[in-house]
């Protein structure tokens, strides 16, 4: 759940993402192949990001930002995810995850020291995963010891996107080494990444998703004074980070859905351009079964995105719904990632050829902010609980 905004203007939300659609065809997609080539996302193009606001989208108009509403910053993102998925990691995790939980559970100079910074286009990461512990993340062993001017950070977070270039890391870490349930005393903590005792380990080599990176970041006696913790209070931000992940699912949908459609736009160009038997396949009904079935799947996660974010902004909390839309546009853009290779036949297999990188690209939105079977069985946790309060 986050606390929602009123939002944009709608007119001007509008005329915004008919720009960001411009600008998508105009400039991101041409800039794909030197992006593959370069494994980077060029300046003139971040600096263009920054230019039109993409890093503040969310951030109250007070601390520079777009102040958008839920409904409008995954709208933006699912405008934007048509292109390579590395130009919505550089500011998903910023907006989605590290201004999210400030927002809601920062300090007021929390706030006004780091939104800004944010919304101006620093980078920031979000530190959860440990080498022990992903999707059991309560499992952390990240310490944070309490000194008397702040605290002292030991441990190592794995797989961070951004982390290579990121200004802050929000950091979660476990305040006592009690026998204590899990969960307990986990909080989170402010880290600037130029802090002494920091290493960004080096950028490791992944499936897909070029142009964005994830590296450990490893604390050793990483010294932070007591405005660090979030929130101000022990065990209070560790809630506030957790709650972003809806953010942060939302996101990963609306991620899937546009590049599922751009998937099947390159399937239904390439099915009308290539011959077999003497004409284009997508003559063949076989051909046509996997179009069609794709525009449904397509179709019906656009339906729960548009769902799941009004009722966010609603204030509804969303925890539920949030998982359900990020399981079905992951699991859905898998399939038509798979079709659009089926449909390009042995050219699909090649990486020459886009639908390749669709295939490669999508997999990981099954994995993070919660891998398909976590999600799942936090949706079956919660409808039980619900059924045993109500029996
Ligand atoms: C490209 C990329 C970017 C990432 N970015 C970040 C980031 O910025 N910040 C961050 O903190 N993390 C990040 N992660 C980490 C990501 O969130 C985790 O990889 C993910 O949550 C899964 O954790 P794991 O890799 O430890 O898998 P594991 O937890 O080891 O799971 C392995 C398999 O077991 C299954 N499994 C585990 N427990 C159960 C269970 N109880 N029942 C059934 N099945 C189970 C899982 O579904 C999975 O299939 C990123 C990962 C990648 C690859």
């Amino acid at each position: 759940m986050s606390i929602s905004s009123p939002g944009m203007d709608a007119d001007v939300f509008e005329q915004f993402i008919e720009q960001l659609q411009r600008y998508v065809r105009e400039r991101l997609l041409p800039a794909e192949q030197t992006i593959i080539e370069t494994d980077a996302i060029p300046a003139d193009i971040l600096a263009e990001m920054r230019d039109m606001g993409l890093f503040g989208l969310t951030i109250p108009g007070e601390y520079g930002g777009a102040g958008m509403s839920v409904s409008q910053y995954v709208r933006t993102i699912h405008t934007l995810s048509y292109a390579m998925p590395a130009f919505r990691s550089i500011i998903s995790i910023n907006l989605g995850m590290f201004a999210s939980a400030l927002k809601n559970g920062g300090t007021d100079a929390q706030k006004a020291e780091w939104l800004p910074r944010i919304a101006a286009g620093d980078i920031a990461a979000f530190g959860l995963t440990e080498p022990g512990s992903g999707s059991d993340s309560a499992g952390l062993q990240t310490t944070a010891v309490q000194t008397d001017n702040g605290w002292i950070l030991n441990g190592t977070k794995r797989y961070i996107t951004n982390s290579p270039f990121a200004k802050v890391g929000l950091i979660m870490a476990r305040t006592s080494k009690e026998n204590l349930p899990k969960n307990a005393h986990v909080s989170a903590f402010i880290v600037p990444l130029d802090t002494p005792g920091v290493t960004i380990g080096k950028s490791d080599k992944k499936m897909g998703q070029s142009g964005s990176h994830i590296a450990d970041i490893v604390m050793d006696d990483v010294r932070v004074g007591g405005e660090a913790l979030l929130g101000g209070e022990l065990d209070k931000g560790f809630a506030f980070a957790m709650m972003s992940l809806d953010n942060g699912r939302m996101s990963v949908g609306a991620a899937a859905t546009a590049y599922a459609r751009r998937a099947l736009d390159s399937a239904v160009r390439y099915a009308t351009e290539r011959k077999a038997f003497g004409e284009p396949i997508a003559n063949f009904q076989l051909i046509q079964q996997m179009l069609a079935q794709s525009e449904i799947d397509i179709y019906a996660a656009e339906c729960m995105m548009e769902d799941v974010t009004r009722r966010a902004d609603a204030g509804e909390n969303v925890l539920r719904k949030a998982a359900a839309f990020k399981v079905f546009a992951s699991e859905m853009c898998g399939r038509v990632v798979d079709a659009c290779v089926q449909v390009y036949g042995g050219a699909g297999y090649l990486a020459e050829y886009d639908a390749e990188r669709f295939f490669r690209d999508a997999r990981i939105y099954r994995i993070y902010e919660g891998t398909t079977q976590i999600l799942q069985l936090q949706i079956a946790k919660h409808m039980l609980r619900e059924f045993a309060a109500a029996n």
